[in-house]
């Protein structure tokens, strides 16, 4: 199901997002539709506050990411996801469907190492770089109501 993507400045957009206590089909449901969603409106990246939801879920476009694709869609669903590490730097123009028409050079950390629950529930840690690393980090930072303007 397509969800509305709230716009700048929505103070949703704003707050500190909770995390998810329990993986439950109400959490993997939204997370399908939020793929749904992001594939639908050209984004890479897609975290709940953006469809109104102060909750800790984003869901990545990761189709060559061999070890995070789920079994049927070419998604990785991140639940609770926390930077563990960060490596080198990057900087290079950021979008966002939030914000729509307009980018802005950000620098970004060039690796990622991030831990988060995938949709069964289990733990998982992987390092991502390039534009996977700036994805993850611009959306995590949507959880803790940062947007990429505020750089
Ligand atoms: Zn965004």
């Amino acid at each position: 199901m397509f969800l509305k993507v709230l716009k700048y400045p929505n103070p949703v957009l704003r707050k500190m997002s909770e995390p998810i206590k329990e993986v439950t089909s109400d959490i993997l449901q939204l997370a399908e539709d939020m793929w749904e969603t992001m594939m639908i409106s050209g984004g890479i990246g897609l975290a709940a506050p953006q469809i109104g939801k102060n909750i800790r879920v984003i869901v990545l476009l990761t189709a060559d990411l061999g070890n995070l694709i789920d079994q049927q869609y070419p998604y990785c669903t991140m639940i609770n996801p926390e930077i563990l590490e960060i490596g080198g730097s990057q900087y290079d123009t950021e979008f966002c469907l939030s914000v729509p028409g307009k980018g802005k050079k950000v620098r970004r950390p060039e690796t990622v190492k991030v831990q988060y629950l995938n949709p069964d529930g289990k733990i998982e840690i992987v390092k991502l770089s390039g534009i996977k690393a700036r994805c993850v980090a611009h959306e995590i930072d949507h959880l803790d109501g940062k947007l990429f303007l505020d750089y």
